[in-house]
Order: C-alpha cells, then sequence, then structure tokens
C-alpha cells in the first residue's frame, strides 16, 4: 500500500493527472489518449494511457491523489518542453533588432552580457525570474549560456537550483575581439583564466541534485575563441565528462570571417574538429550553412545540432535545412537562442521550424515537410536526446522521471473553448498547440513529479 501525503502538498510527487495525455517518443510517432491519465509515482512515470487502465494500476491509491480539469478547463498533459539553446543575460534585451548576428552582438548583447555582473543590484531577483518565465513556457529542461563572468555564473547556477528545472548551464568562453578580453585580465593568459573558472564551476555545480544541474562547457563561436582556448575547452569537457555548447555556422558573414581568422582549417566545422570540439555531447547552435563535407563530419562525430529557426529569421541568418541535418543521421533539438530569438515560448519555435521547412519547399517541392509531431517530437524527445537525457526525460514511457506541462486545450481554442471542440485525433492536437498554444494555457509543469511553476495551481 502506498503512503501518500496530502495531494496539495507541491513536495508531493505522486499523483495521477488526467486529461488528453499525448507525447512524441520517436520521431513520426505521436501517442493521444482523450480519456487518458499519467500516473506518477516518487517523481517517476509510472504509466501513461487510457484512464480506465490507469484507474486498474492505481486502484489502491486515494481519491486525493487523482487530479482533474475543473469545470470551463479541458486538460492535455504532456511530456515537459525542452529548449537546448538560450542565453540567460541576453533575456532583458530581447527583440533588438539588427541587420545580422555580428552588428547585433557588438551592439546590443556584448554590452548586456558585459554588465551581468554579480553586483547588478537586482541580479538575483532577474534570475528567478528568468527561470520563472521558463517554466512558465512548459519548458522543464534548459540548456544555457551565461555570461562571461565567474560569479554571475554561478548566481544563475543557484537559482537554476531554486528553480526545481533540470538546467544545463555553462559560463561563455572567449578571449578575441570581444568583452571576454577584460581589462583586468593579461589578454594573453584570459583563456586560461576562462578554463580555471570554468573548472571551479564544474567542482561546484556539475551533477548537483543527483544530476538535475548539469554544466557545459562553453566555448562562444570561432569568432571570439583562440585555437589555444577551444582546444583547452575540449580537454577540459573530456576531463570532466561535461556537455559542450557552441555556435556554428549561423551566418554567411561569420563563416566568411571564420574563414579569414582559421585559414588552415577547411571549414568552419573543421574549426572545431581541429580543436577536438566535435562529439556525441556537442551541441551546436544555428548550422545554417554546413557544406557537404561538414555535414559527414558532424554526423560521423555524432554531434548535434540545436535548430534556431525563431533566431534565423530574426537575424535574417537563413533557413536551417532541418531536412539535411536529419539525411545526414545528425541529431536535432530545438532552441529558442533568447536573445537572437525573441521569446521563450517554444511552441512558436515549433512553429517556427514547420515554416523554415515550408520555405524551403517553396524552392523545392520535393523537400519532405516537418509535421507537428515531428516538431513536437524535436522540442520533448529530440531535445533529451541532445541534452544527452534521453533515458530520463523527454516522453511519457513508464520509467522515465516525471517531467511534465500540463496546458488547458480551451485556453487556445477560439472564445475560451465555449462554442468549439477540439478534433479528437493527437495530430489535430498537436496543429492546435503548435499554432496557438504558449504560456497562457500552462496549468501546471512538473519536474521529478515536483511543480516548478510558481503559483499556478491545478
Ligand atoms: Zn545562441
Amino acid at each position: 500500500m502506498l503512503c501518500l501525503q496530502d495531494m496539495n502538498d507541491p513536495a508531493n510527487s505522486t499523483f495521477v493527472l488526467c486529461g488528453y495525455v499525448m507525447d512524441a517518443p520517436s520521431w513520426g510517432l505521436l501517442r493521444g489518449w482523450e480519456d487518458g491519465a499519467v500516473a506518477v509515482q516518487d517523481g517517476k512515470i509510472l504509466a501513461a494511457g487510457p484512464r480506465h487502465e490507469i484507474a486498474t494500476m492505481v486502484q489502491d491509491w486515494p481519491e486525493r491523489a487523482w487530479r482533474r480539469a475543473p469545470q470551463g478547463e479541458r486538460w492535455l498533459v504532456l511530456p515537459g518542453l525542452i529548449d537546448v539553446h538560450a542565453h540567460v543575460p541576453q533575456y532583458p534585451v530581447v527583440g533588438r533588432v539588427e541587420t545580422a548576428l555580428l552588428p547585433w552582438l557588438k551592439r546590443h548583447i556584448f554590452p548586456t552580457e558585459q554588465a551581468f555582473i554579480a553586483e547588478r543590484p537586482v541580479i538575483r531577483e532577474e534570475l528567478d525570474a528568468f527561470f520563472q518565465e521558463v517554466a512558465a513556457q512548459g519548458t522543464t529542461t534548459a540548456m544555457l549560456y551565461g555570461a562571461v563572468w565567474q560569479d554571475s555564473t554561478d548566481l544563475a547556477f543557484a537559482a537554476a537550483e531554486r528553480s526545481g528545472l533540470r538546467v544545463l548551464l555553462g559560463k561563455v568562453m572567449m578571449d578575441v575581439d570581444s568583452y571576454g578580453h577584460g581589462s583586468h585580465w593579461p589578454p594573453a593568459r584570459t583563456w586560461e583564466v576562462s578554463l580555471t573558472e570554468s573548472r571551479e564551476l564544474i567542482t561546484t555545480w556539475h551533477g548537483r541534485d543527483r544530476g538535475r544541474l548539469e554544466y557545459v562547457v562553453s566555448p562562444r563561436f570561432a569568432v571570439t575563441c583562440s585555437r589555444e582556448l577551444m582546444a583547452g575547452a575540449a580537454a577540459l569537457a573530456a576531463d570532466s565528462g561535461c556537455a559542450v555548447q557552441t555556435h556554428l555556422s549561423e551566418n554567411l558573414a561569420e563563416i566568411d570571417y571564420v574563414r579569414t581568422l582559421f585559414p588552415e582549417a577547411f571549414s568552419y566545422t573543421d574549426v572545431y574538429r581541429r580543436a577536438g570540439l566535435l562529439g556525441p555531447r556537442s551541441v551546436f547552435g544555428h548550422a545554417v550553412h554546413l557544406t557537404p563535407d561538414e555535414l559527414d563530419l558532424m554526423a560521423a562525430s555524432g554531434s548535434t545540432v540545436a535548430h534556431c529557426p525563431t533566431s534565423n529569421f530574426f537575424l535574417n541568418s537563413g533557413l536551417c535545412p532541418l531536412d539535411q541535418l536529419r539525411q545526414a543521421g545528425i541529431r536535432v533539438g530545438l532552441g529558442s537562442d533568447v536573445a537572437g530569438g525573441p521569446e521563450l515560448n517554444l511552441w512558436q519555435v515549433m512553429r517556427s521550424a514547420i515554416e523554415t521547412q515550408k520555405a524551403r519547399r517553396f524552392h523545392d517541392s520535393s523537400l519532405p515537410e516537418l509535421t507537428p509531431a515531428q516538431a513536437l517530437h524535436l522540442a520533448t524527445a529530440g531535445g533529451a536526446d541532445v541534452t544527452g537525457q534521453g533515458g530520463i526525460t523527454g516522453s511519457l514511457t513508464p520509467g522515465l522521471e516525471a517531467d511534465l506541462a500540463l496546458f488547458d486545450l480551451n485556453a487556445v481554442l477560439p472564445m475560451q473553448g465555449r462554442f468549439t471542440t477540439p478534433e479528437a485525433a493527437p495530430e489535430t492536437i498537436a496543429v492546435l498547440m503548435v499554432y496557438r498554444g504558449g504560456p497562457q494555457a500552462l496549468r501546471g509543469a512538473w519536474v521529478r513529479g515536483r511543480r516548478v511553476d510558481a503559483g499556478r495551481k491545478p
């Protein structure tokens, strides 16, 4: 017999959520149960499926373990969404328009990140608010960049720990032509300072709370990193077992510039190969303009891509050829890339990924579409695969940790669903969410069965 605590206790991690239950555990597979339920036991998914089957399975659980939609709401239970690329200090400056990546970085982003220091008067409140907004999207896992500073990254980790979210985070590393070339550091040794600080942050934070927090070794991109820094970052990741994240082939001017900086390399991807940064735990943001040789390098090394379509539109970077990445066998997740992307809402990122692929098809109708079901897969199980957490989160498969997002379908229907009923097929529910979903419809988010969205009560 289970010993259940008071179900109103937000720390309690054993319960049943009822509603339309849906997940996309593999590419092309969308599962949905209209009258469904998800049983969570001690923070793990015990079962998901038709409500009557779940009821039989947990018949000795008390009635108060069951959570059902109140009058006027129609619940949709999903695995928590996974954002594989965003920048914490940039969130306050979303929507600063510029013609392209490099001028945008110089004019808006570097000054903002440079000021993101621990002495900033409201930095703790800002960080808590950031993670609350992440959770308010139904995002339960986020892979993030901090600023270059160790102290504010330390505070960001502390805020991530408080938030209850699953967070992979690293301080940005850079030592060339950037704010990372700090005047209080001997310029020639900046890369060593960056490695030392990253190592200290790994010691403090990597693996915290049974792996809920992970450090990510985060060289910004080849434009702002010396060869020494990139090679050191690769060695640090190998030593520590940490993932790597960086940016790759986002913008044509950037690619030209990298070519001048690294004349010995065959391509932008080859710059990272030479540094030892390719590998199955490396996540490359954007990858919009890869050549066939670069696709081969990425695939052969098991490297993964954070597809950031809202950002690619916002900064005029281009149409990422998702079909080519997938055809090459490269694993892909979705990233909001705040503040290159204007918002944290992953439904908008899914929509943008679909529309990117539609735009590619206007030029070549033989290319495949990206369906809403496939987009949902990228934003859940695909993201978990990219962050190295495929056996932990990303779907409603029994045994995974109970990272869940609960939405009210009535809140995305016209006129609050008073005059409409969604069609029952999971594909149509996925379309509805992709085109109209967002934080206004969120009714709960859980990591390991614990609430992470402050102040909301289903
Ligand atoms: Zn980015």
